[in-house]
């Protein structure tokens, strides 16, 4: 079978779900079309943090636990308008840390990831995408940047490649590279392909600011989401499901 031709199906998507709303009267806007190889597609959407735990802050004020939660909302409503089905670990300013557990591992933190490995365990997601912001004691460093576990599933890598593809080609001057990292909790437990996407340092006073604006948040979640739609465009057909 000749594969879909991927670009002008993205553009045509995005335009849809993004101005499709603003440029067209109420009653002419057409249902955003679910996309070929990404309807049935179940993606766990990770927002770091949460309650107790704010995560970075920035010299400003930003604080991570909001910045992550608002950009996955946002790129939760691209990918449900794919026919992407959407699980998300929290929709709402919370932490997932059950106190007797932490008491028992002697860590909130632990007790939280715990929570959240269950999750994708219950949900048995394609995908695991872990939102987080990024925080360095040297200001000039900045762009975000995608993580993987080399010894996770073999699919990690393209998944995290395609993600940062999106990101820098949507960042103006982004030029990170997707990075194996083996020491990450969240990635070492995870049996399917899974990434944590850092948006952004807030150590660094534009991209702080950045982070704050609600335009460059759309154009994170939609690099997010056109990263997805190419892993998923790319992969074997749906088996059995
Ligand atoms: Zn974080």
């Amino acid at each position: 079978m000749p594969r879909p031709r991927l670009t002008p199906l993205l553009v045509a998507v995005g335009s849809l779900a993004l101005l499709g709303r603003a440029l067209l009267p109420a009653d002419a806007v057409p249902a955003v079309p679910a996309i070929a190889g990404m309807s049935d597609r179940v993606v766990l959407l990770d927002p770091g943090h949460g309650g107790y735990d704010p995560g970075v802050i920035g010299p400003g004020g930003e604080v991570e636990k909001e910045i992550v939660l608002d950009i996955a909302l946002r790129l939760r409503e691209l990918l449900a308008a794919a026919g992407v089905q959407v699980v998300m670990t929290r929709e709402t300013d919370r932490h997932l840390m059950d106190p007797e557990e932490a008491a028992r591992l002697g860590s909130r933190k632990r007790s939280d990831m715990e929570a959240r490995l269950r999750l994708a365990g219950e949900a048995r997601p394609d995908v695991f995408v872990s939102l987080h912001v990024n925080s360095y004691p040297a200001p000039r460093w900045w762009g975000p940047q995608t993580f993987f576990n080399r010894e996770g599933h073999p699919d990690g890598e393209r998944l995290a490649g395609s993600i940062q593809d999106s990101l820098n080609r949507t960042v103006p001057g982004a030029d990170r590279r997707a990075n194996p990292r083996n020491q990450l909790f969240l990635l070492e437990n995870l049996d399917m392909p899974a990434v944590i996407v850092e948006l952004g340092f807030v150590s660094h006073p534009a991209e702080a600011r950045r982070l704050m604006d609600a335009s460059h948040r759309d154009a994170l979640a939609w690099a997010i989401f056109s990263g997805l739609a190419g892993y998923f465009l790319a992969a074997t057909p749906l088996s059995g499901r």
